[in-house]
């Protein structure tokens, strides 16, 4: 036992989590800000830290199927959203290994805008 490895991110735009403030990801890694979540709005990132991946499952979405796995927090397990594994259309190809971060999962650290 012993507190989980906490990665620190330095810069000005910064997504921490809303639940427990631990670093999450940069603004610059945004791939996209138009996907939408389980709960609204949800952003692509090319990378993310302090989170952990689950069970791999296939999906349906709006835009065909995809082998996901949530991500949780690593500090509070809360679950922030998913991982793109694999996409079997060529036209979703580029979401793999991003993730994918419900928008009310983040705050911005020091409240940048
Ligand atoms: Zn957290």
């Amino acid at each position: 036992m012993g507190m989980p490895f906490k990665a620190h991110l330095s810069g000005q735009r910064i997504f921490a989590c809303s639940k427990c403030g631990v670093h999450l990801a940069y603004y610059e890694d945004i791939v996209s800000k138009s996907f939408q979540g389980r709960h609204g709005r949800a952003y692509l990132f090319d990378s993310v830290v302090n989170v952990s991946v689950g069970e791999k499952e296939n999906r349906t979405l709006i835009t065909g199927l995809h082998s996901v796995a949530d991500i949780q927090c690593n500090v509070c397990h809360s679950t922030l959203g998913w991982k793109y594994l694999e996409a079997f259309e060529e036209s979703q190809k580029y979401k793999e290994n991003k993730f994918i971060i419900e928008r009310v999962k983040m705050m911005k650290e020091d409240g940048w805008v």
